[in-house]
């Protein structure tokens, strides 16, 4: 048996011109585009990568990119400052500060200072809050894209047994809370695990955001389960994911390292930002 490939690039281009879609209503409703501001502290060049990919991505979804580049020795006020612009400024429906910030900076304190009804990244405490109490609010993108493929495979997802590997605020835990809201049976596993492999064995659904590459294998695998790989790992060989590209011939769906997980990201971060924009402009967009 070989697991049904999971297209993450093919479902993020749909959704992306679903966004599309949506921010032209909110222009022709509100007469604006809807507006992401991304501020890059620094010369990460990872980040940097990132950074031009969304505003890229923003702007051919027909809505407003402001890009925000500071050195890398700017000083908490001087980004505070900034940030409580963007949080006054009416153009600006989503703001996100593209992480890690360099090490002199106080990132929770970045992260609580921006308007809550802006942070489309979901990383704000409040948001993370009304997440865990099921009250709307913006979901992490990474966690939410994994959440719509496994939709998309399985339809319902309830009762099934959900196995999340990894506890990081911006992955695991959100992701843990999205399937509990999807009535999945929630095991959260990470470094004092003991026994991943049987914990990992009983899965209908596997997430792997952990950061070591193929460290998910065939004989972990329950025969038909559907695997989500999260991690992105620079090796020789290229990008990599958590889990080992054997384990296809176990599971019975499995997205793909690059074209799975990473490109949803990119389009749920749009889509929150329109979703913003619709919600701060009174629009009601058709779907
Ligand atoms: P973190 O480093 O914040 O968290 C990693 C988690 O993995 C921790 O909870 C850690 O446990 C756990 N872990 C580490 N080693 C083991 C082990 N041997 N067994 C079980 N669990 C282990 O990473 P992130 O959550 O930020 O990211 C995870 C991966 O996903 C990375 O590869 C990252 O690059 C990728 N990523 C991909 C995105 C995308 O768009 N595709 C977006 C975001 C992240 P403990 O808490 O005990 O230390």
């Amino acid at each position: 048996m070989t697991a049904r490939n999971i297209d993450g690039k093919a479902f993020a281009a749909g959704l992306r011109a679903r966004v599309a879609e949506g921010a032209a209503e909110v222009i022709a409703k509100a007469g604006r585009k809807p507006g992401l501001a991304v501020v890059l502290v620094g010369e990460d060049p990872a980040s940097a990568v990132y950074v031009r990919s969304k505003g890229k991505a923003t702007i051919a979804a027909g809505m407003e990119s402001f890009e925000h580049r500071l050195p890398a020795d700017t000083s908490q006020e001087t980004l505070e400052t900034l940030v409580d612009q963007l949080n006054a400024d009416p153009a600006v429906d989503g703001i996100l500060v593209q992480l890690p910030l360099p090490r002199h900076l106080d990132e929770s304190a970045i992260i609580t200072r921006i308007d809550p009804d802006k942070d489309v990244d979901g990383f704000h405490p409040v948001n993370a809050g009304r997440l865990a109490t099921g009250l709307p609010g913006f979901v992490p993108c990474t966690p939410l894209g994994c959440l719509m493929l496994l939709r998309d495979v399985h339809g319902d997802l309830t009762g099934l047994d959900a196995v999340v590997i990894g506890r990081s605020n911006i992955v695991g835990k959100p992701m843990a809370q999205l399937l509990i809201g999807d009535s999945c049976t929630v095991t959260v596993a990470h470094s004092r695990t003991l026994d991943l492999p049987a914990v990992v064995k009983r899965a209908d659904i596997v997430v792997a955001a952990v950061g070591r590459a193929g460290m998910v294998k065939p004989d972990w695998t329950k025969p038909g389960a559907t695997l989500i790989d999260v991690g992105i790992n620079r090796t020789e060989a290229g990008l990599v994911g958590d889990i080992d590209p054997a384990c296809a011939e176990v599971a019975g769906a499995m997205t793909p390292v690059p074209g799975g997980v990473g490109p949803m990201t990119i389009a749920v971060l749009l889509r929150n930002t329109l979703v913003s924009a619709a919600r701060r402009e009174g629009v009601t967009l058709s779907q």
